[in-house]
């Protein structure tokens, strides 16, 4: 996966000496009194691909557009490579946007596209000749130089608006949901490209995403916004496995919550009494929380076992009814309602075809889970 190529990578943010490329402190930004975008610090480093994600109205591409210097926010700084940027022009920033709609000139082709920066800058023919050349190549569109952009698919139009950009040599490229309008196979086989082409050119990218499958495979971090705030900033292992609040558990992927109160707490786990199953959880959380402290235990659906026997011990297990089986292909999702009413998920993989799966609808199930599978949220 994509991801993994980052995560190898020397991770700056953990690094308190390394400098940002991009700063950002403190951004508010109210349109007529509405707030879009409020107090905002964050700091991306030199060469990260990092989405904003979150849902439509969050303010994440009021955020990209005051980065791009399409806006200017009501209070706050930003600054590029140290530099302060906030009053800056657009086009004075060493910055490249990349739209959802290509934005690409109909009547010219793609060579002409790609070469319309480059021209206006001044440059000799012949480099702009074979800066095309190299940006044709590294998009993968060498031999399409002389199509029209209504002669393209919707992915080579967007290479081609990527190429547009990045020939330019930006230091610092903006994508505002550069895949969304392309089809699912065709956008899952475009962020891998994506990635590919970002690290060759080793350019920083900072996207736009309400997709969180696509941010977590092409992200080195995500930032997750909710009502113009980051919520959390993380890798997308650390936003999967280590969720700060029962908002990004849900946002990202989905999620089982038990709602209860803690009644121990040792130095190595909690116990917690949930009112939606009948035994205790026993967590081994990576902070301490006080007894007596309402939380909500959040557990993957594919962190849920399935088995047809009494499991032993006394903590950590349920029983329910299976009304459910959502078939996925390489995964079921098994819905089982449990004597309070809730329903849990749990994610099972398909080894065996649908019709020789030993647990069938209505079938009386117990689901099971370990004790550090289980993160402990404020509620
Ligand atoms: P989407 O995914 O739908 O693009 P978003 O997270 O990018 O959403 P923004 O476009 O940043 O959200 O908008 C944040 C809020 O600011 C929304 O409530 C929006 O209506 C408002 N807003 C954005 N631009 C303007 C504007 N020019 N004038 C007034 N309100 C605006």
């Amino acid at each position: 996966m994509a991801q993994s190529k980052h995560l190898s990578n020397l991770e700056p943010w953990q690094d308190p000496k390394a400098q940002p490329y991009v700063s950002i402190k403190n951004i508010t930004k109210t349109f007529g009194g509405r707030v879009a975008v409020n107090n905002v610090s964050l700091s991306i480093f030199r060469g990260e691909l990092f989405s904003l994600l979150g849902r439509s109205g969050c303010g994440k591409t009021t955020l990209l557009r005051m980065l791009a210097g399409f806006e200017s926010p009501t209070s706050g700084k930003i600054f590029i490579d140290g530099i302060d940027m906030t009053d800056t022009p657009a086009y004075k920033r060493p910055v490249s946007m990349v739209f959802q709609s290509y934005a690409l000139f109909p009547h010219m082709t793609v060579e002409q596209n790609i070469a319309f920066g480059l021209i206006q800058e001044g440059l000799p023919k012949d480099e702009i000749r074979d800066r095309v050349n190299e940006y044709l190549e590294l998009v993968q569109m060498s031999g399409y130089e002389r199509r029209t952009p209504a002669q393209l698919s919707g992915g080579e139009r967007q290479r081609v608006a990527l190429a547009r950009s990045l020939v330019k040599q930006p230091k610092l490229v903006l994508l505002d949901e550069p895949l969304a309008a392309l089809d699912k196979k065709l956008r899952e086989r475009t962020q891998l490209e994506l990635v590919n082409i970002q690290e060759k050119v080793g350019v920083t990218f900072i996207m736009v995403s309400h997709d969180q499958e696509e941010a977590m495979t092409m992200s080195s971090r995500i930032g997750l916004m909710n009502e113009g705030r980051i919520l959390q900033i993380g890798g997308p292992t650390e936003i999967y496995e280590y969720p700060n609040s029962k908002y990004v558990a849900n946002f990202i992927g989905s999620v089982n919550l038990f709602d209860g109160i803690i009644v121990e707490e040792k130095f190595d786990h909690v116990i917690v009494k949930s009112t939606i199953i009948e035994k205790n959880l026993y967590i081994t959380p990576s902070a301490s929380v006080p007894v007596g402290a309402q939380i909500s235990v959040a557990i993957r659906p594919e962190k849920v076992m399935l088995t047809d026997t009494q499991p032993d011990g006394e903590y950590n297990w349920t029983n329910g009814t299976v009304k459910d089986i959502v078939y996925l292909g390489d995964v079921s999702i098994y819905h089982v309602r449990l004597r309070s009413g809730a329903i849990v998920f749990a994610t099972v993989t398909n080894s065996v075809r649908a019709a020789e799966r030993p647990i069938q609808w209505d079938d009386e199930v117990f689901l099971y889970w370990k004790a550090e599978n289980g993160i402990i949220l404020a509620m």
